[in-house]
C-alpha cells in the first residue's frame, strides 16, 4: 500500500436506527421529521450522519485484523457532504466516472490517493483525470480498456497502476438487474483469461499489475457467494505471483445486503459474517484488501420525507398521493423494492388500518412506492417518510416530469445541516437553449 489511510478507532459500535417514534412524532436521531418538514419543505431526503459513520466503523472493525482499505461506492450516495464525511474518517472511494471523481476531489481532496475507478466504459478524459489525480487503482474491464489505459498512461508519462474485474462466474441471488457476476453479465473478464492479460501488460512500461478486483453485484444478503469469488481470486492471485506479478491489492467489491423490511437487523452481526467469509475465501492470501460496500453504509441511514397530497379511491382501490414521486425515488418501479413507509404522526394502537396503494403524481402507472400496503389511514397534509432510502435513492432522481429535485439534510444528533437545496425552475430550465 502506498499510503496509509487516516488511523480510525477500531470499536465496534452499537447498532441503532436512527428513525424512531418519540412522543408519537417520528424522529431522526434527534430532530423531529415534522419539524424538517416546516423547516425544508418536502419531498426532502434526510440522512443520519451518526449512523452513516457507524456503519463504516463497522467494516473499519470487522477487518481490523488484516490490511484494508474501506473504497466507498460513491453511486450508493454522491451528496458531497457525505463524501466528505467519510473522507475525513479515512475512507477511500469506489468511482464510475470522471463526475464522481471530481465529486470526491471537492469534497475531501486527500482521498483522492484512496480512489479506486470501476466501470466497463472509461472514456479517454475520464482516465486522464484519474491518472493525473493520483487514484489507487484502475479496475480494468476489458483488454480495449487496459490498451486505452497504456496509451493515455505514456501520452501523460504517468504509470498506471490496474487491476482487472474479474468475471468469477458465481451465482449470487439477488435482483437480476443487479446481478454481475456471471458470464452473461456485461461486467469484468473471464477470469480464465485474466492471466494471459496481466502477462501482456507487462510489455508496457506504463502499466503496473497492481491488483485484481471481484464485484459480483448488488443487495446480496447471503455470505456464501463472496467466500467462493474470492477464492477462485486468491488462486489468480497466487497464479499470477508465480508468472512474476507484484500484486499488491485484492479489491472484494461491494454488494453486500440490507434488510427492507421492518425485521430486526443486526448490521454488525451481518459484517462480521461477510468478513468471516472474504477472510475464509483469502485463507492464504495476505494482500492489502479493498471493500467497496455502498448500499450497506448509507441506505438505512436515509429516508424519504414526503406529503400526503389527495387520499382518493378508484372502485375498491384507495390510492395516497404523495408529493414525492418516482422520479424522487425509482427503487420501487425499477427493482420492485419494498420500502417501508411510516406515518411521521404515530397512530394510536386503535387507530384503522387501510390497504392502499402509496404512489407519486407522475404520469406513469409505474410510479408508485407500494401496492397495496396496510398502512394507518392519512389524510391531505399528513407526513409519511419512506425508510432505507439512502442509497440509490438521490442518486437516480431525474427531472422527469419537469419536477424539481428534493432538498437534502444531514443530521448530527441534534443539528441539522441543508447539504443540498432543493431545485428550483430556474435550475430546472438553465442548460436550455431556445
Ligand atoms: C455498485 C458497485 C458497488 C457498490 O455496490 P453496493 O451494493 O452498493 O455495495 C461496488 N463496486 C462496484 C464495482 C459497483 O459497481
Amino acid at each position: 500500500m502506498r499510503k496509509k489511510p487516516a488511523a480510525t478507532p477500531a470499536t465496534a459500535p452499537a447498532a441503532s436506527r436512527p428513525f424512531v417514534y418519540r412522543n408519537r412524532t417520528l424522529y431522526c436521531d434527534n430532530i423531529s421529521l415534522s419539524s424538517l418538514a416546516d423547516d425544508y419543505g418536502t419531498p426532502l431526503y434526510i440522512y443520519s450522519g451518526r449512523q452513516i459513520l457507524e456503519r463504516f466503523q463497522l467494516f473499519q472493525h470487522a477487518f481490523q485484523d488484516r490490511p484494508h482499505t474501506v473504497c466507498y461506492a460513491v453511486k450508493a450516495n454522491s451528496s458531497l457532504a457525505i463524501l466528505r464525511l467519510l473522507g475525513k474518517q479515512g475512507a477511500g472511494f469506489d468511482i464510475v466516472s470522471g463526475g464522481e471523481l471530481e465529486r470526491v476531489r471537492r469534497a475531501h481532496k486527500p482521498a483522492l490517493t484512496r480512489v479506486v475507478f470501476s466501470g466497463v466504459g472509461k472514456q479517454a478524459w475520464e482516465i486522464d483525470a484519474a491518472l493525473k489525480a493520483d487514484i489507487l487503482q484502475f479496475n480494468v474491464e476489458s483488454e480495449q480498456e487496459l490498451d486505452l489505459l497504456a496509451a493515455r498512461a505514456q501520452a501523460l508519462g504517468i504509470r498506471a497502476r490496474f487491476a482487472l474485474r474479474v468475471n468469477p462466474d458465481v451465482f449470487a441471488e439477488t435482483h437480476p438487474y443487479i446481478s454481475t457476476g456471471l458470464s452473461e453479465h456485461k461486467f469484468g473478464i473471464d477470469i480464465k483469461a485474466a492471466r494471459v492479460i496481466y502477462r501482456r501488460a507487462m510489455r508496457s512500461k506504463w502499466l503496473e499489475p497492481y491488483g485484481v478486483s471481484v464485484h459480483i453485484g448488488s443487495q446480496i444478503r447471503k455470505v456464501d457467494p463472496f467466500a467462493a469469488a474470492l477464492a477462485r481470486v486468491e488462486a489468480l492471485v497466487s497464479q499470477l505471483r508465480r508468472d512474476g506479478h507484484d500484486i499488491r491489492t485484492v479489491d472484494a467489491g461491494g454488494g453486500l445486503g440490507i434488510d427492507y423490511s421492518d425485521a430486526p437487523f443486526d448490521a454488525a452481526h451481518q459484517v462480521e459474517r461477510y468478513a468471516a467469509a472474504l477472510i475464509k475465501g483469502l485463507a492464504s492470501e495476505k494482500a492489502h484488501l479493498l471493500l467497496e460496500p455502498g448500499r450497506f453504509i448509507v441506505a438505512q441511514a436515509g429516508a424519504l420525507l414526503a406529503s400526503v397530497l389527495v387520499v382518493k379511491k378508484n372502485g375498491s382501490k384507495t390510492f395516497v398521493i404523495t408529493d414525492a414521486a418516482m422520479n424522487d425515488l425509482i427503487r420501487p418501479a425499477l427493482y420492485h423494492a419494498h420500502h417501508e413507509i411510516l406515518p411521521v404522526r404515530q397512530p394510536s394502537g386503535k387507530a384503522k388500518l387501510i390497504t392502499a396503494d402509496i404512489v407519486g403524481p407522475v404520469c406513469e402507472s409505474g410510479d408508485f412506492f407500494a401496492r397495496d400496503r396496510a398502512i394507518s389511514a392519512l389524510k391531505p397534509g399528513d407526513l409519511v417518510a419512506l425508510l432505507d432510502a439512502g442509497a440509490y435513492g438521490m442518486t437516480q432522481s431525474s427531472n422527469y416530469n419537469s419536477r424539481m429535485r428534493p432538498a437534502e439534510v444531514l443530521i448530527d444528533d441534534a443539528k441539522v445541516t441543508l447539504i443540498r437545496r432543493r431545485e428550483t425552475m430556474r435550475d430546472l430550465l438553465a442548460p436550455e437553449i431556445i
